[in-house]
C-alpha cells in the first residue's frame, strides 16, 4: 500500500481546481495523470529577459521588460494587424502588434495614456520597432519584474503556456518535505539540492543541481527497483542442476564453437548449478550464435533430469528455433515440442501430455506455453529469446509458473551500450557474446539517393538472375499507419510487376498463417525477393539471401538498421546492403547512415547512436533500447545510472528489507517513480 504522505500527490490531475474533462485528453498526452506528474513536468528551457529603462537600451531580437505608454490604436484594412503604438521613457515608439481577432482585448490591456509594463522579444518591421503579441502585460514593476526567467514547457494541442504553468503551480504546492532518500555524502560532493527545493528550482530557472538531483533519484529508483528484484530471485528457491555432457556429447554441430560461445555457456553451467535461480542475459549481436548456446544450456537441464522451455517473441521464430534444434539434436534423442497458439485439438493435447508427464524434454513456443492451461513435470529453465519485448513485468510472471523457480536466461540481439544495459537489465547477470563465428565475410553497405531507385531494381533484377535470393524492406513505424502499409503494398506491387510470382510480401497485419505461409515459400528458396516491413527484424535465417534493401532507411533507428542488415551475411557468399535514403536529411540522420557504412560492429553503432542521440534530440520512440526514463537525459543517464547503481547495492546489502531510515525513504522513492513492484517483492518475499 502507498505510504499515505503520498496520496496528496497520487491525487488525479482532474480533481484539481479547475481542470475540468476538456482538459483530460491533453494532459493525458503529455503524460500528466497525477498531481506529482505536473510537479515533475520540468520546463524545456527558459525564456530570458533583460529589464530596460528604454528602447536604446535593448537590441532587436532580444526579451525584454520595458514600461510602455500607448499613444494610439492602428486598426488595418482586411486581415492585417491591429497595433498599438506605444512609447518608452523617452520618447521611441514602439507598435505592440496583434494579428488575429484580438483588438478589443488589446484596448483592455492597453488604454491609452496609462504605463504599462511589457514583457516580449523586440522585433524591427520595416523601420519600425514592435513587439508581436507581448507574452505579458502588467500594471505594477514588481509583477513584470516576475517574468524575467519563465519556464517554457513542453505543450500538447489544447493547452498554452500559461495554463500549463498554472497547473504546474499548483502541483508544487501539493508538495511537502520527504526524508532524504540519497546517500547524504553523495549529496554534499554534487551540491544536491533536497528534494522539495529541487523540483521548485527547476521550474524557476537552469538550475543544473537540481535537474541532475531529480534526474539521479530517477535513475536510483530504477536501480533499486532492479536490484530488489535480484535479491527477492535469490531468495528463491530453484533445482540445482548439474549435467554430466551425456547429451551435449552426441550434439551434431556442423562447427566448433567460438571462445565467446563456450566463455557463455561456462558462466550458464555454473550458474544452473546453484541453488538460486539463474537471472542471466546473454547478449550477443545478431548472427553471433545466441541459439546454440541456448540449445546446450537446455541440455544441461535436460542431463539434470529436468524441462527447458525456449520462448520466442513470435511464431515466425517459434518454428524456425524449433527446425534449427531438430536439426541440431537428432542424435540426442531429446524429446523437442513445439507449442504455439496456433496448435488447436488433438495435437495441441498431446503435447500438453507430454510435458504434464515429462516425455517432452524441451518445448519451444510462443508465450502460449506459459498460459494458464499448460502445465510441467519439472520444468527448471526458461530461455527467453528477445529479451526486449518482455517487461520485467513479464519477467517476473514467468518465473511464478511451478513450485520451484526455473532458471531464467534472457537472449537479445539488440546491442544496448553498457550503461542503457545496467538501467534495463540490472537485476541480470550478463554474458556477452562479443565474437563473430569465424568466415564470415563483412557486409557491403552503401547509401544510395532514393531518385537512383532505377538502379537498385536493376541491380536486384542480376541478383536474382544469379539465383540469389534478397530482402526489399519498407518503413513501418507503427503497424497501424494506413500510409505506410500502402506504400508497402505498392511497392510490392511494382515488383511483382516486374517479377512476377517470385516476390512475396510480409508485413504486420497479414493475418499469421499467411505470414507463414509466405516466409515459409522464402526459406525454401521459392520465392527470390521477400518484400517486408520490420516483421522480418529479428531471428530470421536465409543464408542465400545475401542482398538488403532498405527504403527511406533515415526513418529507422540505428539499431533497428543494424538488426535489419543482419539478416544478410549469414551464409559464405558476400553480402551487400543497400541503404535508399531521401532528400534533406538531417546532420545526424546523416551520420548514422553514414556509421552503418562505417561499421559492423554492433555495440559500436548502439554507443554511437546514445551519443548521436544525447545531444539533446528527442528519443524516438522508433528506437530499440530506448530509456525507462522521463526525467533523466541521455547526458544524466550515461554520467549518474553508475553511481545510482552502485548506492543502490549499497543500500540493498546494508537495509535489504528497506526498514531502516533511509530504507524508508527510498520506499517512498520507488513509489513516486511507479516502481513499487520493488516494494511488492519485498512483501512476498
Ligand atoms: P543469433 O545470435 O543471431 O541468434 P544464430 O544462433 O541464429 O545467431 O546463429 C547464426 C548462424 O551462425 C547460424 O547459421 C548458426 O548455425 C551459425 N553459427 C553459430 N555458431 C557458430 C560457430 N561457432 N561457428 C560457425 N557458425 C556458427
Ligand atoms: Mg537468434
Amino acid at each position: 500500500m502507498r505510504p499515505d504522505r503520498l496520496n496528496q500527490l497520487f491525487a488525479e490531475t482532474g480533481s484539481l481546481k479547475g481542470v475540468g474533462p476538456q482538459l483530460a485528453k491533453p494532459l493525458d498526452k503529455l503524460g500528466l495523470m497525477r498531481v506529482k506528474d505536473l510537479a515533475y513536468h520540468l520546463p524545456d528551457r527558459f525564456v530570458e529577459r533583460r529589464a530596460v529603462a528604454n528602447l536604446d537600451e535593448a537590441s532587436v531580437g532580444e526579451n525584454v521588460i520595458v514600461a510602455l505608454t500607448p499613444q494610439e490604436y492602428r486598426s488595418s484594412a482586411g486581415r492585417g494587424p491591429f497595433r498599438v503604438l506605444a512609447a518608452d521613457a523617452i520618447g521611441n515608439i514602439v507598435g505592440l502588434t496583434y494579428f488575429g481577432r484580438n483588438s478589443g482585448w488589446a484596448k483592455k490591456q492597453l488604454p491609452l495614456g496609462e504605463t504599462r509594463w511589457i514583457a516580449g522579444r523586440l522585433d524591427q518591421y520595416g523601420q519600425m520597432l514592435q513587439i508581436v503579441h507581448p507574452d505579458h502585460v502588467s500594471e505594477e514593476g514588481g509583477a513584470a519584474l516576475g517574468q524575467l526567467c519563465e519556464p517554457v514547457y513542453p505543450l500538447s494541442e489544447g493547452l498554452t503556456q500559461g495554463r500549463v504553468a498554472a497547473l504546474v503551480q499548483q502541483g508544487l504546492a501539493a508538495l511537502t518535505d520527504l526524508p532524504e532518500w540519497i546517500e547524504p555524502g553523495l549529496m554534499d560532493r554534487m551540491h544536491w539540492p533536497a528534494w522539495r527545493d529541487a523540483l521548485l528550482l527547476a521550474h524557476k530557472s537552469e538550475h543544473r543541481e537540481a535537474r541532475e538531483r531529480l534526474a539521479y533519484d530517477e535513475l536510483l529508483a530504477n536501480s533499486l527497483a532492479l536490484m530488489l528484484v535480484r535479491n527477492a530471485n535469490r531468495a528463491q528457491s530453484g533445482t540445482p542442476l548439474k549435467g554430466d555432457g551425456r547429451l551435449r556429447d552426441k550434439l551434431s554441430l556442423p562447427f566448433g564453437l567460438t571462445g565467446a560461445q563456450k566463455r557463455a555457456i561456462g558462466e550458464i553451467e555454473g550458474d544452473l548449478a546453484q541453488q538460486a535461480p539463474m537471472l542471466r542475459l546473454l547478449q550477443g549481436d545478431v548472427g553471433s550464435g545466441k541459439t546454440v548456446v541456448a540449445l546446450e544450456s537446455m541440455l544441461i537441464a535436460v542431463e539434470g533430469g529436468a524441462q527447458a522451455a525456449l520462448l520466442a517473441p513470435t511464431e515466425i521464430l517459434a518454428r524456425q528455433h524449433h527446425a534449427t534444434l531438430m536439426r541440431m539434436a537428432p542424435g540426442t534423442g531429446v524429446e523437442i515440442a513445439l507449442l504455439t497458439g496456433r496448435d488447436k485439438g488433438k495435437a495441441r493435447e498431446s503435447i500438453l501430455m507430454g510435458l504434464i508427464d515429462g516425455s517432452i524434454d524441451i518445448v519451444v513456443g510462443t508465450h502460449a506455453i506459459f498460459q494458464e492451461a499448460v502445465s510441467y513435470k519439472n520444468l527448471a529453465l526458461v530461455v527467453i529469446d528477445e529479451q526486449h519485448r518482455f517487461g520485467v513485468g513479464q519477467r517476473l510472471m514467468l518465473t511464478q509458473k511451478g513450485r520451484r523457480t526455473p532458471h531464467c536466461l534472457a537472449m537479445t540481439a539488440t546491442p544496448i551500450p553498457r550503461t542503457l544495459t545496467l538501467a534495463q537489465y540490472g537485476e541480470m547477470d550478463v554474458s556477452r557474446l562479443d565474437e563473430m563465428p569465424p568466415g564470415r565475410q563483412a557486409i557491403d553497405t552503401r547509401v544510395v539517393a532514393a531518385d537512383r531507385i532505377g538502379d537498385v531494381v536493376g541491380a536486384l533484377s542480376r541478383h536474382m538472375g544469379g539465383g540469389g535470393q534478397a530482402y526489399w524492406v519498407c518503413p513501418m513505424v507503427r503497424e497501424s499507419e494506413t500510409d505506410d502499409l500502402a506504400a508497402a503494398e505498392a511497392r510490392f506491387s511494382e515488383l511483382k510487376a516486374r517479377f512476377g510470382e517470385e516476390v512475396v510480401l510480409v508485413h504486420g497485419q497479414l493475418k499469421p498463417e499467411l505470414k507463414d505461409a509466405a516466409m515459409e515459400r522464402f526459406v525454401r528458396g521459392e520465392s527470390k525477393l521477400l518484400v517486408a516491413t520490420t516483421v522480418i527484424e529479428v531471428g530470421v535465417d536465409v543464408p542465400n539471401a545475401t542482398l538488403m534493401i532498405i527504403e527511406q532507411a533515415e526513418r529507422f533507428g540505428l539499431a533497428q538498421l543494424h538488426q535489419l542488415r543482419g539478416r544478410v551475411g549469414r551464409g559464405s557468399e558476400k553480402s551487400v546492403c543497400l541503404l535508399l535514403r531521401g532528400e534533406g536529411l538531417s546532420e545526424t540522420a546523416r551520420e548514422r547512415l553514414a556509421l552503418m557504412r562505417e561499421t559492423q560492429d554492433g555495440f559500436r553503432l548502439a554507443e554511437e547512436d546514445l551519443r548521436l542521440r544525447g545531444g539533446g534530440e528527442l528519443l524516438g520512440t522508433r528506437q530499440s533500447g530506448d530509456t525507462p526514463f522521463r526525467i533523466a537525459s541521455l547526458e544524466q543517464i550515461q554520467r549518474l545510472l553508475p553511481l545510482a547503481h552502485d548506492d543502490a547495492r549499497l543500500l540493498i546489502d546494508r537495509d535489504g528489507g528497506l526498514t531502516g531510515e533511509r530504507g524508508e525513504a527510498a520506499r517512498l522513492l520507488l513509489y513516486l517513480f511507479e516502481r513499487d513492484w520493488g516494494v511488492q517483492l519485498l512483501r512476498g518475499g
